[in-house]
């Protein structure tokens, strides 16, 4: 693959005049997607997204799933997603996360990055991956999607997670609500803002996991950030 090769679809490109430059209102000096490739995507345009996940939406209301959320909990937690987890989303997340395909990361980090820029916080905490995960892929996928943050390593994977799931495996219900992460360091958080970056919202449990921690450490506010939902 040369530099002047689509990381999708490995076609070559001019890139002089490519769909990325138009679609991404951020200036990127290393455009990696050629035309067709970019276009399977669907940016969410935030006028039209859930405020409580970012879904896209018609209009800016709460999507079924965090009117049951609200209902559920009393969790103050937004998030913003930039792309519709749409066909193409998936198929780009399973190269990228399951086949490891470290370059991919490139395609989208200059649309992730300009969200978490207008952040107003004082702490980016990227969701962690296990320690096993971390051996076979090599790369925490979320931090991957980053550049030039300074991110906080505040959150780890409990060690004990696999055994507390175990334990509670008959109860089908409880078993996603096993809370999987522990604090590094609560006193990181204590007092700070928080913005949680995660690659992919679906259900929202993980990161609102994460976002209840962070309260319970005394976190002043949390939001999170997410590539896809
Ligand atoms: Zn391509
Ligand atoms: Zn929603």
């Amino acid at each position: 693959m040369t530099k002047n090769d689509c990381v999708l679809c490995h076609r070559p490109v001019n890139f002089s005049i490519g769909l990325i430059d138009l679609m991404l209102p951020v200036k990127i000096n290393e455009p990696t997607c050629c035309d067709r490739c970019c276009r399977r995507f669907e940016l969410i345009n935030q006028k039209q997204a859930c405020p409580d996940c970012g879904r896209k939406m018609k209009k800016r209301e709460l999507c079924h799933d965090c009117v049951k959320w609200n209902s559920q909990s009393s969790l103050d937690f937004k998030n913003s997603a930039c792309f519709v987890y749409n066909d193409e989303m998936k198929k780009f997340m399973q190269q990228y996360k399951f086949a490891g395909d470290y370059q991919l990361a490139k395609v989208f980090r200059a649309q992730f990055m300009k969200k978490i820029k207008k952040s107003k916080i004082d702490l980016i905490v990227p969701i962690p991956i296990d320690a096993d995960t971390m051996v076979t892929r090599g790369f925490n996928q979320v931090v991957g999607l980053t550049t030039g943050q300074h991110l906080t390593s505040a959150l780890e994977v409990r060690a004990d997670i696999h055994k507390a799931r175990q334990s509670s495996k008959n109860r089908r219900s409880r078993m996603e609500t096993v809370q999987p992460f522990r604090l590094v360091n609560p006193e990181l958080v204590a007092n700070k803002r928080v913005l949680i970056l995660d690659d992919v919202y679906t259900t929202g449990r993980t990161i609102r996991h994460a976002a209840a921690l962070m309260y319970e450490a005394g976190a002043s506010e949390v939001q999170g950030n997410t590539l896809a939902r």
